[in-house]
């Protein structure tokens, strides 16, 4: 384990806000880990954990804490017939890992590629996009639980999964170790969800994982802001599920504002903020709705975690003003 102290939250979250964390330890290792987990509680510290940072708001006074940064990573593969066994390590690269599998030609994480993170970040808001989830594909999750030291190997049905929820955000003390997924060389293009259609209907290849890997990470830097050139943690909210009244009545003065059956209707906010609310490029001091794609903030250079909150505040008070619509905030703050 290496320990380093009073260390920026910015540069280690996307969207660079955030004050110095007490400590940062960086785990290689189940055994690193463990020592990281016996340090904070010898100094009586609160600890967190933290993959690539790329879904957390870090607060501006810092974190008197310890920070555990998971870094192991590599994956290994157990075909069986048509069937493989994946186990990756918990700081492995998500899109390095979809992208290592399409290259083995298996099926069921293609259309996940292009979204930054961890492995073991993905069980935690069981990401999704284009019609996939990664519920679909876990077999199973290996935790460290701080609680007693051990380790325990929980089932997909054991994690909780719902729309970007798990029992991960809840229980704290379950420390993401690896994730096994069950692939298959037998699969099939899951390309129904709109953009993908798209680019099926112009022609583009999507006969294989890797082709559809490809035309997701294409679909993605189209709408999504590069990390590299702006502060940001993806979207910043999660589509909202209303009731079939609420929708139904929003429909009456806004007939062309999509929705999807999900246990009520689930509204894409993009139409809400950019249709609805003309919100779209919308800017206040350092922050600001990303032009291409209005629930992804974006941060400049000077922004502060004070200033994210209260922007994101005002919109969230905007929709409910405009629509009734709650909107939940998909980032997770650290305080
Ligand atoms: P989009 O494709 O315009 O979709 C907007 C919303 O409409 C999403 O909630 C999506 O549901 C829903 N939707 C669209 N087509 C649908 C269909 N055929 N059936 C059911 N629901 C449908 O969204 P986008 O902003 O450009 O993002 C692209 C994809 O990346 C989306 O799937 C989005 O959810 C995903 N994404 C995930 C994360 C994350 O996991 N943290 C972050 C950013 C974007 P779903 O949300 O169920 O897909």
């Amino acid at each position: 384990m290496i320990e380093r102290e009073h260390v920026s939250l910015s540069g280690l979250t996307t969207l660079r806000v955030g004050g110095r964390a007490r400590y940062v330890l960086e785990c290689a290792s189940e055994e690193d880990v463990r020592e990281a987990v016996a340090f904070a509680r010898s100094h009586d510290l609160p600890w967190l954990v933290l993959g690539q940072g790329s879904n957390m708001l870090a607060s501006d006074e810092g974190y008197a804490g310890a920070i555990i940064r998971i870094q192991s990573s590599g994956f290994s593969v157990e075909e069986r017939g048509d069937h493989a066994s994946v186990t990756a390590k918990a700081g492995t690269s998500w899109d390095g890992l979809v992208a290592d599998m399409a290259a083995l030609g298996l099926w069921g994480i293609e259309n996940l590629a292009g979204i930054p993170g961890t492995v073991g970040a993905a069980p935690v808001q069981n990401i999704g996009a284009y019609g996939m989830e990664v519920k679909d594909t876990i077999q199973s999750v290996c935790v460290l639980d701080a609680k007693d030291g051990s380790i325990r190997v929980l089932s997909a049905a054991a994690c909780g999964f719902g729309y970007r929820d798990s029992c991960f955000k809840r229980d704290s003390s379950l420390i993401i170790l690896s994730v096994t997924f069950a692939l298959t060389r037998d699969g099939t293009p899951r390309i129904t969800y709109k953009d993908l259609a798209l680019a099926s209907g112009r022609g583009e290849d999507l006969s294989s994982p890797e082709a559809i890997g490809m035309a997701v990470r294409r679909i993605r830097a189209k709408k999504f802001p590069d990390l590299s050139l702006h502060g940001t943690a993806g979207s910043f909210f999660k589509n909202p599920v209303i009731t079939r009244e609420h929708f139904d009545e929003l429909k009456l003065s806004h007939p062309d504002m999509p929705g999807y059956e999900a246990d009520g209707v689930k509204v894409p906010l993009a139409f809400v903020l950019d249709r609805i609310l003309g919100l779209r490029g919308h800017a206040r001091g350092n922050v600001s709705l990303f032009e291409n794609q209005p629930l992804v903030l974006v941060t400049r250079t000077g922004a502060t975690a004070k200033e994210v909150d209260a922007f994101a505040d005002d919109i969230a008070a905007r929709v409910a003003d405009k629509t009734s619509i709650r909107i939940e905030r998909e980032v997770r703050s650290l305080v």
